[in-house]
């Protein structure tokens, strides 16, 4: 007799910095979505998938609810409150810490209207005392119908196998939607900008707070060699943006070049070229056109 198979989609929510990307990374196994310890930089959606003898979970990392201050802001919005209906487990991160901050509160708010069930993700465990645990828990059950409480470290691992068995439990009877040795569904050029935006963001601190985006022009397999040549271009919204991206003697973008170009080395699996320049456009967030052209179509979501 066949043993019967679950699978379904899970989904991410809570405030920008509590980790989500981590977890899902962890969960998965491989480093995919971007970490970074600026809040906001997953813009898109990231699905990446585990498949185990009996299971099949697809996480999506979506962008966080916030209150949307911009054009991109609003599409980030929408999108993540859009998926939370779509999917078959909500898995709410928290700050393990009694004190609810108002982002968790306008989170919970928009919660209640949705039928998917929650589990409330405790994250972080590795940075407090064992016993405030059961305090926080307390804290959060008066505030949302959670249908199960988990703690645990994203970081360390600590207790995610007891979340996978925790989700699968949600999980319906279904398919295998992807196969099994397919770990995101992302196309390698949108992988690679992501790579790129994150090594900038983080050489360049907090110089530069969010005005930035990647675009990649081209990327081409040579004929005769195994090697890819990547063109791309870092947008910034100043012309002192600009100097400080490029750094002095071309610094600042060498370094964002080496760092990045290791990344995309190992994703792609063989050697590349990567040329970056750098673009001032003024006002790329609010602008539809740009948006557009970097992926984020409000229509598409
Ligand atoms: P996201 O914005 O919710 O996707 O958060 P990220 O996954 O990008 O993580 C934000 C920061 O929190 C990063 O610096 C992570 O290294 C850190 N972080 C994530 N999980 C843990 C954890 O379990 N313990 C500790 N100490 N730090 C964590
Ligand atoms: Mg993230």
């Amino acid at each position: 007799m066949r043993n019967k198979f679950y699978s379904g989609f899970i989904t991410f929510i809570g405030k920008p910095n509590v980790g989500k990307s981590t977890l899902m990374n962890y969960l998965v196994g491989e480093k995919i979505a971007i970490i970074s310890n600026k809040p906001q930089t997953t813009r898109n959606k990231i699905t990446t998938i585990l498949t185990k003898d009996d299971y099949q979970a697809v996480f999506i990392d979506t962008p966080g609810i916030h209150k949307p201050k911009s054009k991109l802001g609003n599409y980030m919005v929408k999108s993540a409150e859009n998926s939370l209906n779509e999917v078959d487990v909500i898995l709410m991160l928290v700050e393990p810490s009694e004190r609810v901050w108002e982002m968790d509160k306008y989170v919970i708010n928009k919660l209640k209207n949705i039928k998917t069930p929650v589990i409330l993700v405790i994250n972080k465990i590795d940075t407090i005392d064992k016993e405030n645990i059961f305090n926080v828990i307390n804290v959060y059950k008066e505030l949302y119908n959670f249908v199960e409480f988990v703690p645990v470290s994203a970081i360390k691992g600590e207790n995610t196998d007891e979340l996978l068995s925790v989700i699968k439990k949600y999980l319906p009877e279904g398919p295998k939607y992807f196969p099994e040795d397919m770990i995101t569904d992302q196309p390698e050029k949108q992988i690679s900008s992501e790579i790129i935006r994150e090594k900038a963001l983080r050489l360049l601190q907090d110089e530069i707070p969010h005005g930035i985006a990647v675009e990649i022009m081209s990327m081409k397999k040579r004929d005769s060699k195994e090697i890819v040549d990547i063109e791309a271009v870092i947008y910034c919204e100043k012309d002192s943006h600009k100097g400080i991206i490029i750094g002095k003697k071309g610094n600042m973008l060498k370094k964002i070049g080496t760092y990045s170009r290791q990344d995309i080395q190992n994703l792609l699996g063989s050697q590349i070229n990567l040329q970056i320049w750098v673009k001032v456009k003024k006002d790329w967030r609010d602008s539809d056109f740009l948006l557009k052209n970097f992926g984020y179509d409000s229509k598409k979501i």
